[in-house]
């Protein structure tokens, strides 16, 4: 089953399909130990997750860390080959197309990373890093160095230090660069992995802000990957909250802000300040016990259930399944109800 929320006629004939469809991606990376490297287990990243992004619309991947959230983009992408589930990129599937094919979809499928110190070669002037996509994919030409300083433009940047180097730029600036750099080619998907969480409390409106101006621009499909729910509530259309590699819950932003079903996002949402000072003073913060366990070996049944103050014994036993339970969107818990928002 595709979820799109925001068009219930998604499969109707003659529809454009979605930008991205994922089903039931899973990524195991092998354990290997020993003298001959024998493969003695799992680390279960992604567990069977699905989803679909149109064009102009963002979904929010949210967990927390080592939840499988980078492996997800990285799969998207190709990147890192997944180990069974389809992608299709504009109705292609992505995971069937041969090395040269993906390279081609590359271009219209970008990535823009966390750190941007250690994303952006230091030894490349911006122009070679801006325009090194281009480069790749054949249609750097004269007119190179004038896209070179449009792209630099359209993200805020001062053209004219187009022969600079990293270091000679703030955080945010860096971070700029990394999303000119993922504009050369016309991109329809962007993947955005974490692209504020290094930045400055400060500076990370402005760089979220410039990305809302680019989606609506130039009608891009978002994957944008955060740790908490605060950072993609305004950005977002959709939102996926992962827990050990699997989706717990997914939605249109305000419903599932609105009436989370699952103890996880329910946790989540309770560490989201509230502006309105009244609320503030009122909200009730979910403090999750222990540690996420090892996704070498994680929980039985319901994955979440060794830290939930719901969990009694079917959840040990049968893996919830996520499907509506009366939230008006999916949540996977045997014990999903509505909550009375904050
Ligand atoms: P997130 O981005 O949500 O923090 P990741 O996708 O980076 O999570 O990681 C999910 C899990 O997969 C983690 O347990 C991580 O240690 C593991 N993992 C990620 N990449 C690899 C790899 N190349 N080899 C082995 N394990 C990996
Ligand atoms: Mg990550």
């Amino acid at each position: 089953m595709t979820w799109v929320a925001s068009d219930p006629t998604s499969s109707a004939p003659g529809a454009p399909p979605p930008v991205l469809e994922v089903q039931d991606l899973i990524k195991n990376f092998p354990i290997r130990a020993g003298l001959f490297k024998q493969k003695v287990g799992d680390v279960q990243a992604v567990s069977g997750i699905t989803f679909a992004v149109r064009r102009g619309e963002t979904l929010g991947l949210v967990g927390e860390s080592g939840c499988g959230k980078s492996t997800t983009g990285r799969c998207i992408l190709r990147l890192i080959e997944p180990t069974s589930g389809s992608v299709h990129f504009n109705g292609v599937d992505v995971l069937g197309a041969s090395r040269s094919d993906v390279r081609t979809m590359r271009g219209k499928m970008q990535i823009v990373f966390q750190d941007p110190y250690a994303s952006l070669n230091p030894r490349m002037t911006v122009q070679a890093i801006i325009a090194e996509p281009m480069r790749v994919h054949g249609t750097w030409h004269d007119a190179g160095l004038e896209r070179v300083k449009e792209l630099m433009a359209t993200v805020g940047l001062n053209p004219e230090h187009v022969n600079r180097f990293p270091h000679e730029f703030s955080g945010g600036q860096r971070q700029r660069i990394g999303i000119a750099r993922a504009l050369a080619l016309d991109p329809d998907l962007v993947v955005l992995d974490e692209p504020v969480s290094a930045l400055d409390v400060s500076i990370q409106a402005g760089v979220v802000n410039l990305l809302e101006d680019l989606q609506e621009r130039l009608q891009l499909a978002y994957v944008f990957i955060a740790h908490d729910l605060s950072v993609v509530r305004h950005i977002c259309d959709n939102v996926a909250v992962m827990y050990l590699g699997k989706i717990v819950e997914i939605g249109d932003v305000h419903d599932v802000y609105e009436r989370p079903g699952h103890p996880y996002t329910q946790a989540l949402l309770s560490a989201v300040p509230v502006p309105d000072p009244r609320k503030e003073r009122e909200r009730k913060r979910i403090v999750l016990e222990g540690d996420v366990p090892s996704p070498a070996n994680p929980p039985s049944g319901c994955r979440f259930r060794t830290r939930c103050w719901k969990a009694e014994e079917i959840c040990a036993q049968e893996e919830p399944a996520l499907v509506d339970r009366g939230q008006g969107h999916p949540v996977a818990c045997h014990f999903a109800e509505e909550m009375t928002a904050v």
